[in-house]
C-alpha cells in the first residue's frame, strides 16, 4: 500500500477498522476474498483517472482484477465520511472477490454485478428509493419493464438510476432466495455457466420474473 500525502490517518484507520466487517459481510453472502490484492490510494483526481483509464467525475473507486483503486481527497478527511468509505471499500471488495473467483464480468449483466456489490455493502442509503425512481421524468431509462436494467447509460443521472435498479432487484432476489444466493450464483457463473442459467438454477426464475415481482411488490 502506498499512502499518499494527504490521506489522513483517521481515514486510513477507518478503512482498517472496517476489515472485520468486510469479512463478515462477504461471508454472509457466500463470497470469499482469497489471495493477495493491491490497494492503490490516490490523492488527486487526475492521477486516479489516469490510473483507471476513465474520466467520469462521479467515480471515486474502481477495481480491476487484483487491484482496487480508491480516490481519497481532502474532503474525505472528515470523520463523518468514514462510513461512506467503509461501504465503498466493501463494494469494491465484492468486485475483487468476483474477479478472483474467475467470473468473466463482461459476460455478466452490470445490474447484477453492481447490484450485488451494492447489496453486500449495504448501500441502500446511497441509492435512489423506489418512490424517487417513480417520480423521475422523463422516464428515458426508467420505465416499468425489465429493459430498464440493461438500457445504455448515457449520463451520470442514468448511472444513478441504474445503480438503484440493480440494488433493488438484487435485494429482492436476496430477500427471497437467501443471503448466500449471491455467492452461489457467482460460483456458477465462474464455472462457467451463462448468467441467466445460474440465476434460474439458484432462484427458480428468470430476471423478468424477479423484475416483475419487485416492481409489482
Ligand atoms: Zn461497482
Amino acid at each position: 500500500m502506498s499512502a499518499p500525502r494527504r490521506v489522513s490517518l483517521s481515514t486510513l484507520q477507518a478503512l482498517r477498522l472496517s476489515l472485520p466487517h468486510l469479512h463478515e459481510r462477504l461471508t454472509l453472502h457466500g463470497l470469499r476474498l482469497q489471495g493477495r490484492f493491491a490497494l492503490h490510494l490516490h490523492d488527486d483526481g487526475y492521477a486516479f483517472a489516469k490510473a483507471i483509464g476513465r474520466t467520469s467525475s462521479a467515480l471515486r473507486a474502481y477495481t480491476v482484477p487484483g487491484v482496487m483503486h480508491l480516490l481519497l481527497t481532502d474532503e474525505d478527511a472528515a470523520d463523518a465520511r468514514a462510513p461512506i468509505w467503509q461501504e465503498r471499500l466493501l463494494h469494491e471488495a465484492v468486485h475483487l472477490a468476483t474477479f478472483a473467483s474467475g467470473v468473466d464480468v463482461s459476460a455478466t449483466p452490470s445490474w447484477w454485478t453492481e447490484g450485488a456489490a451494492s447489496v453486500v455493502a449495504d448501500q441502500h442509503r446511497r441509492r435512489l428509493r423506489r418512490a424517487q425512481l417513480e417520480q423521475r421524468q422523463p422516464p428515458a431509462v426508467w420505465a416499468d419493464d425489465v429493459e430498464a436494467l440493461v438500457r445504455p447509460v448515457r449520463t451520470e443521472d442514468d448511472a444513478l438510476v441504474r445503480y438503484a435498479l440493480g440494488h433493488h432487484v438484487v435485494q429482492h432476489i436476496v430477500d427471497a432466495a437467501g443471503h448466500d444466493v449471491i455467492g452461489r450464483i457467482t460460483a456458477k457463473v465462474a464455472a462457467p455457466l451463462p448468467f441467466a442459467e445460474a440465476l434460474h438454477t439458484h432462484t427458480g426464475h428468470d430476471v423478468a420474473h424477479w423484475w416483475r415481482s419487485w416492481w409489482l411488490g
